[in-house]
């Protein structure tokens, strides 16, 4: 990690003010039931293998109150998680677009992770928390 460029500190700032706004507006609430309510579809797709016909972004993970976003490496099947929270992205992304920014240390040149799940809190000490930096 290194020191934080003006451009990732503006990105930085520009997410924090646009996460400030959207707890202020009215709708607040409502909203983030439908993004909990997007979140639980996705990761109950997900979680029986079913097409994917939606992807939460980062904000709806955000605001569905599951920020932790698990994953497996399919080489050695390491499990590590993230705070999607963490990573300098739109937060209009979906979470699948951060799978080529995590590493497995046992394979670094291996395969993309697949994405487990979200969850409103880490489930495990991982070390496979490493996004790569830079965009
Ligand atoms: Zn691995």
């Amino acid at each position: 990690m290194g020191r934080e460029s003006y451009g990732q500190y503006l990105r930085r700032m520009s997410f924090a003010e646009w996460l400030r706004k959207l707890k202020a507006q009215p709708e607040e609430q409502r909203t983030n039931a439908a993004a909990a309510r997007v979140v639980e579809l996705w990761s109950r797709r997900h979680a029986r293998g079913a097409e994917p016909l939606l992807v939460p972004t980062i904000a709806a993970a955000v605001r569905a109150g599951r920020p932790w976003l698990s994953y497996q490496c399919p080489a050695c099947q390491m499990i590590g998680e993230t705070d999607v929270r963490s990573f300098e992205r739109h937060p209009h992304a979906s979470i699948q677009s951060l799978i080529p920014l995590l590493d497995c240390p046992r394979c670094p040149a291996g395969p993309f992770v697949v994405l487990i799940g979200l969850a409103a809190s880490p489930a495990i000490t991982s070390r496979l928390h490493l996004p790569k930096r830079g965009i």
